[in-house]
């Protein structure tokens, strides 16, 4: 579904990201793992075009993203992204936070698109917050928010960069419950975290970065139990 190809981004005379060749399956979870300021958010930006690649390639569901002539509008309706502050609309209702896009960009009617909404709702478990403000949420209910709104435009491939990291830690769990309900049904999900026993229990392939390249990947047994890589065992030293 996702593959790039070389892949670099350089921030002026910064190298962030040094060559990154990934291909990610179509209902596959890939989690990315490393220290701070390794390249991981920029990575993610780089997949929707939120960054624009130096050099390398892109490929999204067949179309190379890096070509001129790409919709990067229509591309980003595919591509839901949650990021660590949850970024709704603060002066809209919850359900006006699902429906807007929707509605504005997708063309859909009001009514299917409040269905939809409800539904998304009452997956993430928060029906009866329809009509409240941002403002009244918790942090995790706001999160939880955020994902059912980047669900509302139906997209084919969820990006999350630290979606728990902003989070008081008794939310942490509802939200990491949310995206592993969202596995379960098969979306294919790309997900920066540092949430170890996530990555674990989740993960069909986990990848481990740090200065701007893909140190090592495989699954969450190899990755967690025999990492190859000295910068992996080092890593997981810290954070384990
Ligand atoms: P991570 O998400 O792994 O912590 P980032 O991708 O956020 O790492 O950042 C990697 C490096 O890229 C850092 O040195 C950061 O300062 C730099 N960087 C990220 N975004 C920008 C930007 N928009 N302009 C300049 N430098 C940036
Ligand atoms: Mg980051």
């Amino acid at each position: 579904m996702i593959k790039t190809k070389k892949l670099t981004k350089t921030f002026d005379k910064n190298e962030v990201l040094k060559g990154i060749d990934v291909n990610i399956k179509q209902g596959e979870v890939v989690v990315v793992i490393g220290p701070s300021g390794s390249g991981k958010s920029t990575f993610l930006r780089c997949l929707n075009l939120l960054e624009e690649p130096t050099s390398g390639t892109i490929e999204f569901e067949g179309t190379n993203l890096t070509d001129q002539k790409t919709n990067i509008n229509e591309l980003r309706q595919k591509m839901g992204m949650v990021f660590q502050g949850f970024n709704l609309f603060p002066h809209k209702s919850v359900l006006d936070n699902l429906t807007i896009s929707p509605i504005k960009v997708k063309g859909e009617t009001k009514e299917i698109a409040e269905k939809n909404a409800l539904d998304l709702l009452d997956k993430v478990g928060l029906k009866d917050k329809a009509s409240s403000f941002p403002s009244q949420l918790s942090g995790g209910q706001k999160q939880r928010v955020a994902i059912a709104r980047a669900l509302a435009m139906n997209p084919d491939v969820m990006l999350f960069d630290e979606p728990t990291s902003a989070l008081d830690p008794e939310m942490v769990g509802e939200v990491l419950t949310v995206m592993q309900d969202l596995a379960k049904d098969g979306m294919t999900m790309v997900v920066v975290t540092h949430e170890m026993g996530f990555a674990k229990e989740v993960a069909d392939r986990v990848i481990f970065m740090a200065e701007g390249i893909i140190q090592e990947e495989g699954t969450p047994e190899e990755i967690f139990e025999q990492p190859k890589n000295s910068r992996t065992q080092d890593f997981l030293s810290k954070v384990l």
